[in-house]
């Protein structure tokens, strides 16, 4: 339970830092644009502060490297994101026109995704001639207009002269999946011959084909990092480490005495745990990372520490990392039995996050 002489217990950074490389994500999105036959529209989706990475910085860098539009899932999002973009760029809301929201819709030029036959009214009543767009229900039965309402409606709605009509997959990142042409016809159903630009495509839907990608695609995870797009270089946390401690064989670490020293042991104590997203799943199992070389996660994720034992490296490091080139998001995700989505809306807002590139 001593310092071993030597080792600094001095902290070189007091909290996590997130590095996000703006340039990576400008990359991704014009990857992703590439990907997509010319003339169709590629936009970004920033919803839940852009997966966890700032919206602010994300959608300008984006914006500058030629997005002109974005989606977001509230219309509180939108407002945020109207300040940080100014006019100009469209601004999406996933969730719709939710009553309430009609004066931030109206003032900040917001164009919500109605999906239902009430929202539908709500915005003809409150905001006759307000851009709106209208999601409609292919089979994943979330949000959106069901086929047998859509033949009613769709005179009426369509004479308002709708931006978009979308629908979203449930099984795009399975490509084999039954489930992604049931959905491509029953939208084609829903909208050929319309005359009005379409989109079902996110990230996953990308990768379908092009008979997926309609007049505009909606990618969100490919941006950022996460799979099918797995792209390590975008995101990197770094934890400070804040103690270290020599433990003795036979000694134990944490919380419910969940790791025991099998040998004379160096504990380093990093400063961030599940409140910061780093779910407690992960306990024992997720290696660390100083550079190329890894260490073992040990015991229990507390609520702002974790511990790892370092016994094997040649020096105490400042910090290790536990998203980096040798582990991304997917594969934090699969120790902690998730998907990346989680990783990245986990991480928290404790962490400084700073913004590597120009994101031109
Ligand atoms: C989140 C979301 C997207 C983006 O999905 P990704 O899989 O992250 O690319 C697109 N459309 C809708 C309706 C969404 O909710």
């Amino acid at each position: 339970m001593t310092t071993r002489h030597g080792l600094s217990n001095t902290p070189h950074m007091a909290t996590a830092t997130l590095s996000i490389d703006l340039d990576a994500i400008c990359m991704a999105w014009r990857t992703l644009n590439r990907l997509s036959a010319t003339g169709v529209e590629t936009t970004a989706v920033v919803k839940a502060d852009a997966y966890g990475l700032g919206a602010t910085r994300v959608a300008r860098a984006l914006a500058q490297a030629g997005a002109r539009r974005f989606f977001v899932a509230t219309t509180e999002e939108g407002a945020a994101l109207r300040q940080s973009l100014g006019p100009g760029p469209q601004i999406n809301i996933f969730n719709g026109h939710m009553a309430g929201d009609t004066d931030m819709i109206h003032d900040l030029e917001l164009t919500p995704m109605l999906n239902s036959l009430d929202q539908i009214t709500r915005h003809f009543e409150a905001l006759p001639g307000h851009p709106f767009g209208v999601q409609l229900d292919t089979g994943m039965n979330r949000l959106g207009i069901e086929p047998t309402e859509w033949t009613a409606i769709a005179p009426i709605v369509l004479e308002a002269k709708p931006e978009i009509l979308m629908s979203h997959l449930a099984c795009s990142d399975e490509p084999e999946h039954p489930m992604n042409p049931l959905q491509l016809a029953n939208f084609h159903a829903m909208t050929d011959g319309l005359c009005v630009p379409r989109s079902l495509a996110a990230t996953g839907g990308i990768l379908l084909g092009e008979e997926y990608h309609f007049d505009l695609t909606r990618p969100g995870v490919g941006l950022y990092g996460g799979r099918p797009f797995s792209n390590r270089s975008i995101v990197r946390l770094s934890l400070p480490v804040i103690q270290i401690r020599e433990v003795a064989a036979g000694e134990t670490v944490g919380y419910a005495c969940a790791w025991t020293a099998t040998r004379p042991s160096i504990i380093a104590t990093l400063s961030a745990g599940y409140a910061d997203g780093l779910l407690r799943s992960l306990s024992g199992r997720a290696p660390l990372w100083d550079g190329d070389t890894s260490v073992p996660l040990i015991g229990r994720v507390s609520m702002d520490l974790i511990t790892a034992d370092i016994t094997d490296l040649a020096e105490v490091p400042s910090h290790l990392d536990i998203l980096c080139d040798q582990q991304g998001v997917d594969d934090l995700a699969a120790i902690a039995g998730t998907i990346g989505y989680e990783i990245l809306t986990s991480l928290s807002p404790r962490y400084d996050r700073r913004y590597v590139g120009t994101g031109t």
